[in-house]
């Protein structure tokens, strides 16, 4: 729906560059074209097509064509129309006259003649006086200059027949004798039929070139988006070359030598505009493209294009006639590959494909018209500006779609960066949680839950040096069971363990919080307690040891109590000048022996 909505504004678009239609109900014949009031009404514009009198190979006077009229019978000749048809060479100069029947009341009203695309030397003369003329008419390629400048030539009738004479000689180019008809009219008619054309192909030219120059800039700025570089160029190219062609072109009079030089710019931009619309549609559906049809089009148009520079018009032009067909078979492949990527569901192009078959359909026509085969107009620049306003707008919403995506994407990104960072900060707080777990556990005892050695080792040097340098005394107490071997023995190792967590509870119930138990080997613990003297410590040994044996556990090993007991060594850091930690823990150790070797079941100090 709203491909068609956009069709629909374009087709209002157009509409509103409409053309002026001329007047077509007035026939000359044999020289005679009798006008009556309706036919010169204000607005009309009328052709003079029709039967001319013709003299080739002469430059006849006013004076001497009445002469010939009255005296002789005169050569008639359907103007527009080619030399080439008429006389079977484009080469050469002639005269064609006409007379003009007015109503008497449009005497002393100001008319106007124009010629358009006049593209060889011509003179326009009404009742003998020169009222226009475009480069200079003479009978040799010396004696004559060819010009490219539409002209419009005024004058005021003093009689009811008016004879215009045109002299027109062609040296040079192929289609420039007077193959264009001349529009006769009331003055203000036709200056307002060629101010409106001018004014619709300039709002049509000036909406191409902003439009070429506009992608041609998103090019540079984006030097991948080669699209638009040969849009750009495409447009630029077309309208470039529809100056040549326009009637608002170029009002002044060119020498020889530019003349030449614009024919070939002119071909030389037909030849661009080819390749760069063969370059844009293989960019724009390059499945369907492929790149064999671009480089056979190049193969085509660059000798066609070389050419151009290094021959004279009157080869490079007949020669653009010769290979125009080509045109229409590149036309049918370029129409095959919108088809199939229609077929293919490619975005845009069933809206290219109607484009590019209203834009050759205008083509075709103005073909058909250069030639005379068909009455109509030139329509090709109107078929250009709509294939143009088409794509730039096919090419700016895809832009702005993929912008859209792309902002879309970044911030679809970012929303997943932050999350990401958020779990990455999750993950790394949980894998700390977890290192401290693990930590803790290769410090943990798996049987009674108390520390390990290896906490034991790692943390009593800490003490040990905290206790010298702030001064405060530190405790070690090592505690062995009894005869465990015994127990072991006796009842088995499960029961072994429960009595060294037996033990472990007695010794977490007595030991203060400032104290740390850790389990030294399989039935020997050390306890270490910061800020407790000699005295306090035999007090706590003393009560440890006591609790165990009072708690009864029973140990038929053990001849002389029959209940489980442990013995204890112990040292504190100011009863000696300890030099090391080993030294402290030796001294504890040796504590513990003289417990063992005095009979077990007691507390030493060292
Ligand atoms: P002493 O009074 O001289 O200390 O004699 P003891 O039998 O207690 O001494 P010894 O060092 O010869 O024996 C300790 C025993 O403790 C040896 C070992 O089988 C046992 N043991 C070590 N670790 C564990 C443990 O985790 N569980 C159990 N059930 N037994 C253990
Ligand atoms: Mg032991
Ligand atoms: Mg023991």
């Amino acid at each position: 729906m709203r491909k068609i909505s956009a069709l629909l504004l374009f087709v209002i678009i157009l509409s509103g560059c409409t053309l002026v239609d001329f007047e077509t109900n007035s026939q000359i014949k044999y020289g005679l074209l009798v006008l009556n009031h309706t036919d010169i009404a204000e607005n009309s514009v009328i052709p003079l097509r029709g039967e001319w009198l013709f003299f080739t190979h002469e430059l006849l006077s006013t004076k001497e064509i009445e002469k010939r009229v009255k005296t002789s019978n005169v050569d008639k000749a359907y103007l527009p129309s080619s030399w080439n048809d008429l006389l079977g060479s484009v080469k050469g100069y002639a005269t064609y006259a006409l007379y003009l029947q007015i109503p008497k009341e449009q005497i002393g009203h100001t008319f106007a003649l124009s010629t358009r695309f006049q593209s060889s030397a011509y003179t326009l003369f009404v009742d003998g006086i020169p009222i226009s003329s475009s480069g200079s008419v003479g009978t040799s390629k010396d004696t004559s200059a060819p010009s490219t400048t539409p002209r419009i030539g005024y004058f005021v009738p003093n009689a009811e027949k008016i004879l215009v004479v045109l002299h027109v000689s062609n040296f040079e180019d192929i289609v420039g004798e007077a193959s264009e008809e001349i529009l006769f009219g009331q003055a203000n008619a036709i200056v307002n039929y060629h101010s409106d054309r001018q004014a619709a192909l300039l709002f049509m030219n000036g909406s191409v070139i902003i439009i070429g120059i506009y992608h041609i800039i998103i090019f540079l700025y984006r030097k991948t988006e080669r699209l638009f570089l040969y849009f750009g160029l495409l447009s630029l190219f077309i309208v470039m070359r529809s100056l040549f062609v326009g009637p608002m072109l170029l009002q002044m009079q060119f020498s020889h030598l530019t003349w030449f030089l614009l024919k070939r710019i002119e071909y030389s931009l037909i030849y661009g505009s080819v390749l760069t619309y063969i370059a844009f549609i293989s960019r724009l559906f390059p499945r369907e493209a492929g790149k064999k049809t671009v480089y056979i089009v190049m193969a085509i148009v660059m000798p066609l294009l070389f050419l151009t520079w290094v021959t004279p018009p009157s080869f490079f032009k007949p020669l653009f006639f010769d290979v125009f067909p080509l045109a229409f078979i590149l036309m049918i492949c370029i129409t095959i590959i919108l088809v199939k990527a229609c077929v293919n569901k490619r975005p845009t192009a069933l809206m290219n494909l109607i484009a590019n078959l209203l834009f050759f359909t205008t083509i075709v026509n103005d073909y058909l018209f250069a030639k005379g085969l068909i009455d109509t107009l030139m329509l090709s620049i109107y078929g250009f500006f709509f294939y143009v306003i088409l794509q730039a707008f096919n090419l700016s919403r895809n832009y702005a779609r993929n912008f859209y995506e792309s902002e879309l994407l970044s911030k679809k990104l970012m929303i997943l960066n932050t999350s990401l960072d958020k779990k990455i900060h999750e993950r790394t707080y949980e894998l700390q949680v977890k290192n401290e777990q693990l930590k803790e556990l290769t410090e943990l005892d798996g049987l009674t839950g108390i520390n390990n050695r290896r906490y034991f080792e790692d943390r009593l040097p800490i003490c040990f040096r905290e206790s010298y340098k702030d001064k405060w005394p530190l405790t070690i107490l090592m505690i062995d069971i009894d005869e465990f071997k015994k127990y072991n023995d006796t009842y088995g190792h499960l029961k072994g363990d429960d009595l060294i967590c037996h033990t472990v509870n007695i010794m977490k119930d007595i030991v203060p919080d400032r104290g740390v138990i850790s389990r030294y080997g399989g039935e020997e613990f050390a306890i270490v307690i910061r800020k407790m003297d000699e005295v306090e410590a035999r007090l706590l040994a003393e009560k440890i040891r006591s609790s165990v044996e009072n708690a009864k556990f029973e140990h038929k090993g053990r001849s002389d109590t029959q209940f489980a007991t442990i013995s204890i060594g112990g040292t504190t850091t100011f009863m000696h000048s300890f030099e090391s930690v080993s030294d402290f823990v030796e001294a504890a150790d040796q504590a513990l022996y003289q417990s063992k070797n005095n009979g077990r079941n007691q507390t030493n100090f060292l």
